[in-house]
């Protein structure tokens, strides 16, 4: 796919399908002032926006293309309070209390964003029915035995299932068990996406979009982003364009660019499924992940497609 930001070919997608647009955005032209600027409208650069807007800081974002046009716009929507591999120990124990504060974090994570939706009138498609991984293979049961425990250990709302009840809650008997965490869910990801952009704005934040950042630099004691028609001179400078940040230009950052490897993941949906099929897959619609390496992952949509 063509990488030019005059024209914005969105890869087609359930999501670019069934989603109200991108509100209208100008292109970054002129030298303009900011207390903070942010390179990347996806998740990252928008909820640091929005939290800065909130805090009453002069915030900017410039996005190559429009608002949630990378990872963040074509992932899952599924809403998961841990990380794939460590838990809470590992981190604490490796990072002491930046690792338990960041434990706090993770383990409200899921709920900091559902009530951000909730507050803001969001309209994602959101749905706060859980998150579960079941277990794969016998010898993997462990895994969530000790996330189980550790999490129950730092008051996150979960629970480890039985077989039976794992089957009961997927309508499947390929798992072994399972861990379940009630607070997780999914999300219209797109949606989101296109929906913090217009809180943004809502508070007052700007954002550019078809404008490709070439370059920053510091320049005395502020930090200045171009574009080709235009730059913005801003206190401090947040870097939130992940997996992309070669894409655009190669000078943006080489150092980060240079860590990117690329992975295919696939992502299919079905038809919607029929209120008998429903009751018993996934009757209670959680979202689930599974512990593959490269997990295996399923989630309704507001359409009833699995
Ligand atoms: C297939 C897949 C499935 C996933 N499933 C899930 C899931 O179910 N749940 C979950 O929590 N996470 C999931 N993820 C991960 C999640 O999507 C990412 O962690 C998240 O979207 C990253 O957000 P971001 O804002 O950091 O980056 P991105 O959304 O990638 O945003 C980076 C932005 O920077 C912009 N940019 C890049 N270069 C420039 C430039 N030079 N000038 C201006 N702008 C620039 C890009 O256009 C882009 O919009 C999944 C990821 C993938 C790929």
């Amino acid at each position: 796919m063509s990488m030019t930001a005059e024209n914005v070919q969105w890869p087609p997608s359930l999501w670019t399908a069934q989603t109200p647009p991108s509100p209208d955005l100008p292109v970054l032209q002129g030298s303009l002032q900011a207390d903070v600027v942010i390179i990347g409208g996806g998740f990252t650069g928008l909820s640091t926006a929005l939290h800065l807007r909130e805090a009453g800081v002069d915030v900017a974002i410039v996005e190559a293309m429009e608002p949630g046009w990378g990872a963040s716009g074509r992932n899952n929507g599924q809403v998961i309070p841990t990380l794939s591999r460590p838990d809470p120990e590992d981190l604490i124990a490796r990072h002491g209390a930046a690792g338990e504060r960041f434990v706090a974090m993770l383990r409200d994570s899921a709920s900091a964003l559902f009530e951000t939706v909730r507050r803001y009138r969001i309209d994602a498609e959101h749905e706060q029915a859980g998150w579960v991984q079941p277990v794969h293979s016998p010898g993997r049961i462990k895994i969530a035995e000790r996330r189980f425990k550790q999490w129950s250990k730092f008051g996150a709302d979960v629970e480890l299932l039985s077989r039976d009840q794992t089957r009961d809650m997927l309508g499947s008997d390929a798992w072994h068990g399972g861990f379940w965490n009630r607070t997780g869910g999914h999300i219209n990801p797109l949606a989101l996406a296109r929906g913090l952009a217009r809180t943004v704005l809502s508070l007052g934040g700007r954002i550019y979009a078809r404008s490709p950042v070439i370059d920053f630099e510091r320049r005395g004691d502020r930090w200045v982003v171009r574009t080709v028609q235009g730059e913005v001179s801003a206190r401090a400078l947040v870097l939130a364009s992940n997996a992309y940040s070669g894409e655009f230009s190669k000078a943006l950052a080489p150092a980060i660019a240079h860590e990117v490897m690329p992975v295919l993941s696939w992502q299919m949906a079905t038809q919607p499924l029929s209120d008998n099929v429903r009751k018993t897959v996934i009757p209670a619609r959680q979202a689930m992940s599974d512990t593959h390496g490269e997990l295996y992952f399923a989630r309704y949509d507001a359409r009833n497609r699995l």
